[in-house]
């Protein structure tokens, strides 16, 4: 039986259950914290209501959430165990890889092949040593690989970030999880690099994928083996849940429920709304929770034809598969 690394160790992949597969804790940048400590950051309020909001969760039935948030997100793995070690009942999958829409972080840019420093990508080991000793000393092994690919499409910092997570990926067959932008199909692209970079690409979720309601172009993608990220339910700005579900139901209609996954890709708390997380969230996307598919998605995807046998393919056995 395969396992798959969680926070608090690992579980065999029979055990993850109904998994949300891009959902965050926490978005919230270390240094900005600083501006937030003693105002509107509150250390303990925050984890306290992280383990209220996801016990909230795992008690309507999802077992497993699986966040995509790494560097460039503010990954704290220590902050995130606390959660865990407080809902136990929830197995929380972390990952590594690095978050970029354009520019490389300093830190990489001046090592690598050709560089000052001349030397094989030092990304790749950094990643590939997430994935098999653990993150930053805490023993916590991230399960899977992210990166961006966004409208800006393949700058040169984007593409060499991919193509280090397409290398951690044939080294150690950690799936892997991309942003894209729908609207750009920046999706395409970064398959693309990845067949080239020789990726499975069944291990790899194209993240926001739902964003879009052109058939042609999802089915294009799922064409290639890749899972469609139908993963920002309740962000209502991108695309409506109406919608969503409509896409959903016609995918499932031409034979694609096995090439879903279902998530919110919304967190306990983040910082780009200053201290306001909660009142933006309430007002600029209300339904952006991590309870809106449970509560109102899955009833409008039974009306709108989907089978509880699909729904259970999207939520269970789809993420199995991917961590497999
Ligand atoms: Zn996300």
């Amino acid at each position: 039986m395969p396992t798959v690394s969680t926070v608090l160790g690992p579980v065999d992949v029979d055990g993850l259950g109904q998994t949300l597969m891009h959902e965050h804790v926490f978005v919230v940048a270390p240094e900005h914290l600083d501006y937030g400590r003693g105002g509107w950051w509150d250390e303990e309020h925050r984890v306290a209501d992280a383990i209220a909001k996801l016990g909230a969760l795992a008690a309507k039935g999802v077992r497993t959430i699986v966040d995509p948030t790494v560097w460039g997100l503010g990954r704290d793995i220590p902050r995130i165990q606390r959660v865990a070690a407080g809902v136990p009942e929830l197995n929380i999958v972390v990952a590594t890889g690095l978050y970029a829409f354009d520019e490389l972080p300093h830190q990489y840019e001046h090592r690598g092949p050709g560089l000052l420093l001349d030397m094989p990508d030092p990304m790749v080991d950094d990643f590939v040593r997430d994935l098999t000793e653990g993150i930053g000393g805490t023993g916590v092994k991230a399960a899977f690989l992210k990166c961006v690919v966004e409208a800006k499409g393949l700058t040169p910092g984007v593409e060499r970030i991919c193509r280090a997570v397409a290398r951690a990926h044939v080294r150690t067959g950690a799936p892997v999880t991309v942003h894209t932008n729908a609207f750009t199909r920046s999706g395409t692209l970064a398959l693309d690099v990845f067949a080239q970079e020789g990726v499975d690409l069944t291990k790899v979720v194209v993240g926001h994928a739902g964003d879009s309601n052109d058939l042609d172009h999802l089915m294009s993608l799922a064409d290639t083996g890749a899972v469609l990220g139908m993963d920002r339910f309740g962000l209502d700005i991108y695309n409506p849940t109406p919608q969503r579900v409509a896409t959903i139901a016609a995918l499932c209609e031409r034979g694609y429920a096995d090439r879903m996954v279902l998530s919110h890709d919304t967190a306990c708390f983040m910082d780009y709304f200053g201290g306001a997380w909660d009142e933006a969230r309430e007002r600029i996307a209300p339904n952006w929770r991590y309870d809106h598919i449970h509560d109102d998605v899955l009833d409008a995807l039974r009306e709108a034809g989907v089978s509880d046998g699909q729904i259970e393919q999207m939520l269970v056995f789809n993420p199995r598969r991917y961590f497999s």
